[in-house]
């Protein structure tokens, strides 16, 4: 063990001791990104100078196709062209503003043809040269981010180069300074028209606050996060499961509060964790397809509530969605994320979560941990073969599910004209039981892991000072209704999930039987920690009159039709699942010209939890009341959505389809 980790754990252990040595009680920099400038409200706006026109796009800074996924919210400016902006704040909080230099991909066809050519980025506060970047063609094409100094090196170890900062760095700024950005071409006797152009990307302007190093106790807990990606409640022990998949996440829930009918806000990632973030819908935080996956700077985070709580903040997280591009880093002064779209499984992430743990023992900290390992393909521990037993069947891809899918419909849609699904046809019972398996296997690989962590923080004597919270971000589909994998319908089995919740503060032993929103997460630790959170969401453990728990679906992620919107509620013993636009529940697709009229299914999931048989017929005014309900919350939570520009581009799409979430013609 190092001596400082010796030294944190002293502390640990004696924190009056500590406190009362020494001098000053030793301090650290919590940041939160807190305005958007190219995306943000006028007054973060931008006055243009100068002839050159100036656009505010998704910018890829090299024409190489499968580099786009590097592209970023970006201002381009043409040569000549000059902006500027202020910081119009007040307090006592610092400020930095962070971004990154590069050039617009286009812009490279000439600056390689002219080799005397070079475009100059520059960026000046009060007039002060502050940072610069000149790129002629062969130059490397990546965007280099603001920073006064270098990036400041990495504590961890093992694969640094993907264990991104986020937007740390930046140029430090003072309260009421006013910045400017220049672009100009050196070289150009003549240049084609029109000129290259320069691209500031993804500028925001970040909030630092000077806190003091707490300590956790049971009054004042730590916090640590685990989202299981993909993990139906119903495969989950204490869920009723007649595996043995989650012996350590059941043990846990004895000693903690469970949750028994909890509902993730989609049945994809993308929405459902940015509403764990946030504790929005995805309708009000407009995460909700691949041509809208930024996470909007000004939303608050749970990470942000915490870091300025005085926590320490650390993620782990092995989904290749989840990362700083989409700004799912904010808050987090430590982000573990992939970089190459791959998924990275709990045997990477959790020893390295467990580093840090073992560093930050002295601090209060907020650790958030995203393990993928029930999400295909599917990988587990040997153990797990003696547990689950079973035989691949001859001629199993090894891309599972995802492989199986695609060679059944070859780029047809999942039912036929009849509305028979052609995947339940081209399936076999053998292939569906080894899916299963492999799915158990994965799950319980991530509980002996969590296990671990679990073990970890034991040892570490902080199990009565941390709060500990498991839940998914959504459920799995074995053609229950037809279908598989996930991010297709809003039936019980991808949007239940489990939601445990264990530490100070929490009843042990509790199960609670109403239905609830796992985005109501993010306010329940801040209550619980005894940090404010601005965003949305109440704490679960409250007396209330909770709003029903709602789910939804949106453009491109249902494969029967593209930009369909679903959305389901459930309230008391009905689900209601509604198609916008849709052609849905077995109908064969349409072309959205000829649209099928808005469809609408009421299940009694209390009589019938497989949602077998549709009651919206024999219930006209149940169906009616709840989608009135429904339809009303959503329309208002979409005026509430912050602007962004669409953000995936080649690489996250190709990506999406390798991980099923996309069918080729999307
Ligand atoms: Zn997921």
């Amino acid at each position: 063990m190092a001596l400082a980790n010796r030294l944190a754990l002293v502390c640990a252990a004696l924190p009056i001791a500590c406190a009362g040595e020494g001098g000053p009680a030793p301090t650290w920099t919590a940041r939160a990104l807190q305005r958007e400038i190219l995306l943000g409200e006028p007054q973060w706006a931008i006055e243009a100078n100068g002839s050159a026109p100036i656009e505010v796009a998704m910018a890829t800074p090299s024409p190489a196709l499968r580099a786009d996924k590097h592209s970023l919210p970006a201002l381009l400016l043409g040569p000549g062209g000059e902006v500027s902006f202020g910081l119009d704040v007040e307090g006592a909080s610092r400020w930095r503003l962070v971004g990154a230099l590069g050039a617009d991909g286009a812009a490279w066809d000439q600056l390689d043809a002219e080799p005397e050519l070079a475009l100059v980025l520059e960026v000046l506060v009060d007039g002060e040269l502050r940072a610069a970047r000149r790129l002629r063609g062969g130059d490397d094409r990546t965007w280099r981010p603001l920073a006064d100094e270098p990036a400041p090196p990495v504590a961890l170890a093992a694969s640094g180069s993907s264990r991104d900062r986020g937007p740390l760095g930046g140029l430090r700024v003072d309260a009421g300074a006013e910045v400017r950005l220049r672009c100009t071409l050196e070289g150009a006797a003549a240049i084609d028209q029109p000129p290259p152009r320069g691209a500031f990307a993804r500028l925001a302007w970040v909030e630092e606050r000077e806190l003091p190093e707490q300590q956790a106790s049971p009054a004042r807990p730590n916090v640590v996060l685990i989202v299981v990606d993909t993990l139906r409640a119903d495969h989950v022990g204490a869920y009723g499961h007649d595996r043995p998949t989650t012996p350590r996440i059941d043990r846990l829930a004895a000693r903690g509060t469970l949750f028994e009918q909890t509902y993730a806000t989609s049945s994809w990632t993308w929405p459902s964790t940015a509403s764990i973030f946030t504790g929005r819908t995805s309708a009000a935080h407009g995460v909700t397809s691949s041509l809208s996956s930024y996470l909007h700077g000004e939303l608050e985070t749970l990470a942000e509530a915490l870091a300025f709580g005085g926590l320490r903040t650390a993620a782990f997280a092995g989904n290749p969605l989840i990362v700083p591009q989409q700004n799912f880093d904010q808050g987090f002064e430590t982000f573990r994320h992939t970089t190459a779209g791959e998924m990275l499984d709990a045997d990477v992430l959790v020893p390295e979560a467990m580093e840090w743990v073992g560093a930050h023992a002295g601090s209060r900290f907020f650790l958030y941990l995203h393990l993928v390992d029930p999400h295909e393909p599917h990988e587990w521990l040997p153990r797990a073969e003696q547990l689950f037993p079973g035989q691949k069947p001859r001629g199993y891809p090894p891309g599972g599910m995802v492989s199986l899918r695609a060679r059944a419909l070859r780029g047809a849609s999942t039912f036929d004209a009849e509305g028979n699904s052609r995947l339940a046809a081209a399936i076999s019972p053998e292939q569906l039981a080894w899916a299963l398996t492999t799915y158990d296997r994965a799950i319980w690989t991530a509980d002996r892991w969590i296990g671990d962590l679990l073990d970890r923080l034991g040892e570490l004597g902080l199990t009565d000072s941390t709060l500990v919270a498991v839940t998914s971000d959504h459920g799995e589909e074995f053609l229950d209704h037809g279908a598989l994998l996930h991010g297709h319908t809003l039936y019980e089995e991808v949007v239940r999930v489990p939601l445990v919740i264990a530490g100070p503060g929490v009843g042990s032993g509790r199960r609670l039987p109403e239905p609830v929103s796992n985005r109501d997460l993010a306010a329940t630790l801040c209550d619980l920690a005894g940090v404010p959170f601005g965003g949305d969401g109440v704490d679960l453990f409250a007396p209330r009159s909770p709003s029903p728990p709602t789910f939804a679906n949106s453009a491109g992620h249902w494969h029967d039709r593209q930009q369909i919107r679903q959305v389901g509620a459930r309230e008391g013993r009905w689900t209601l699942i509604h198609a916008i636009n849709g052609s849905a529940w077995g109908a064969p697709p349409l072309p959205l010209d000829q649209a099928d009229p808005a469809r609408t299914a009421l299940f009694d999931v209390l009589a019938d939890p497989a949602q077998t048989v549709d009651l919206s017929g024999e219930q006209p005014e149940v169906t009616a009341a709840l989608l009135d309900e429904l339809l009303r919350a959503e329309t208002a939570d979409a005026l509430r959505v912050l602007p962004t520009l669409g953000s995936a581009g080649a690489d996250t799409l190709a990506m999406l389809r390798e991980l099923g979430y996309l069918d080729a013609d999307e």
